[in-house]
């Protein structure tokens, strides 16, 4: 469609070096295509040019004090990219590779995700540059004190509500929270994610994950198959990638690989999740250390993957669930699985396929649940924590869990119907694409011009 690609190279022009951010415009820009052609209502309303230009852009300076008592400086962000049907609701990324694109990718992506959820959410992103690896417990604590010293002016609980993401777990929230709340004096619930004793959700930490395989469930039932019994492929270690492996194993299927930036461990027998999250949640330590408590498992250290591979899609699986980050399965893996008898892949991570993986799965009718469907159940639960911090409830695990499983199920039946009634059955990344941005758009338009 012409029209779509004019948008996209009007996107590098004003927007020069963002290639995460092109990705995620291109993939659901492509796909609105038979909404757009149907409904001539979004074009006359400019809805394509306004949605992919963030409401406001948020940069800082974070100067802080590392422990040899030498001043270190990064740069923040928060992108408030759009609130039409609610308050930005995005998490934080603490990562080196942080950039203005990262975050808009991510941030757009958000936007999507939380109308799917079916909730009054809308969408952002923050994060910074500042690398958590190797740090001590009062540098991260400085780090997220100076982090919040700036960003406290521009978020609040009907403003914007910010959550964790890669780097940024319950420490750092903690350390966030604690600084917001000595700046503001008020207890006002302005981040989820929180600690158990002070406004936190019980499942909040489990949500992604168990959310991710709730969705692979609903995906594979729809198709008359389930996951018992099936092996099973996760990347990642961090906090998706744990919730998803505790899950699959509540679910009778069996989760054979983690990875992190220096590698992947293939335990043939079934991971070991005390020992995953003791060397991950307790130690902090990589996943070598994995290997020396469970000999048995083979461990691939990231300096062996074949050039542009990454190790664990080439270990046969039936189900395969990307937790780790962006871009991480790439067209060759996706051509392995298929060929290794994958029969489901599940984002846990946002945008884990490339846009090449993406098409060979569609042409292989593999069951792909696209990230902003799967991994919602996080900011969904999110929003289960800002119901229970306005109302001063606190709501016991079976209760959030159960409304997490209906969120998921409403999820994958609003992507699946959506994919039906634009005749591409089955077709979940089209599916949720449109049923996410057609709640946007024809908010904005009875909202008017902004
Ligand atoms: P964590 O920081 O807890 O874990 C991230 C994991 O991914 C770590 O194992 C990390 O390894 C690995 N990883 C990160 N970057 C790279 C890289 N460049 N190459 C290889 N491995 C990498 O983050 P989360 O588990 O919270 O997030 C994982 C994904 O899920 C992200 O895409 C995030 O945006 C998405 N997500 C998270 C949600 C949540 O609730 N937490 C909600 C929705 C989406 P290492 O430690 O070596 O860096």
């Amino acid at each position: 469609m012409p029209y779509i690609e004019k948008v996209i190279d009007g996107l590098k022009k004003n927007s020069p070096g963002q290639p995460e951010f092109y990705q995620a415009a291109t993939e659901v820009l492509h796909t609105l295509r038979p909404l757009l052609e149907k409904d001539p209502k979004y074009l006359k309303n400019k809805i394509i040019e306004r949605i992919v230009e963030p409401e406001r852009q948020i940069t800082f300076r974070v100067a802080w004090v590392d422990d040899k008592g030498e001043i270190q400086v990064n740069r923040g962000y928060r992108i408030q990219f759009n609130s039409a049907i609610g308050p930005y609701k995005g998490g934080l990324r603490f990562h080196p590779s942080v950039n203005t694109g990262i975050i808009k990718f991510l941030g757009f992506e958000q936007i999507f995700k939380n109308s799917l959820t079916g909730l009054a959410l809308g969408g952002g992103k923050g994060g910074s540059d500042f690398d958590p690896k190797g740090k001590s417990d009062n540098e991260i604590m400085r780090f997220c004190q100076a982090f919040m010293t700036e960003l406290f002016r521009h978020v609040g609980p009907t403003i914007d509500v910010p959550a964790g993401d890669i780097g940024v777990g319950g420490r750092e929230i903690g350390y966030l929270y604690g600084q917001y709340k000595r700046l503001t004096s008020s207890h006002d619930g302005v981040l989820t994610g929180k600690g158990l004793l002070w406004g936190g959700s019980l499942v909040r930490t489990e949500a992604t994950g168990y959310g991710s395989v709730y969705f692979a469930e609903n995906m594979l039932r729809d198709r008359g198959d389930s996951l018992e019994g099936k092996v099973c492929t996760v990347s990642g270690s961090g906090n998706v990638a744990i919730y998803t492996v505790a899950k699959l194993y509540q679910v009778g299927a069996k989760p054979v690989t983690v990875s992190d930036s220096g590698g992947t461990i293939h335990h043939a027998a079934g991971i070991n999740l005390d020992v995953l999250k003791q060397v991950k949640e307790v130690e902090r330590a990589r996943l070598t250390r994995y290997q020396e408590l469970c000999p048995d498992a083979r461990y691939i250290a990231a300096t062996e993957y074949p050039k542009g591979r990454n190790a664990v899609w080439s270990i046969p699986c039936q189900a395969a669930f990307p937790s780790a980050t962006q871009n991480e399965l790439g067209g060759e893996d996706a051509r392995e699985l298929v060929k290794n008898g994958c029969v489901c892949v599940c984002e846990g991570a946002n945008m884990p396929s490339t846009l090449e993986a993406i098409e060979v799965f569609l042409a292989a009718k593999t069951a792909c649940g696209p990230a902003k469907a799967v991994n919602a159940g996080g900011v969904a639960t999110s929003q289960l924590e800002m119901a229970q911090n306005a109302s001063m409830q606190q709501w016991s695990f079976d209760e959030v869990d159960k409304k997490l499983r209906d969120i998921m199920k409403h999820i994958f039946t609003s992507a699946s119907e959506t994919a039906k009634e634009f005749k591409q059955p089955g077709n979940l990344v089209l599916g949720a694409n449109i049923a996410g941005f057609r709640k946007v758009a024809d908010t904005m338009i009875s909202l008017g011009v902004f």
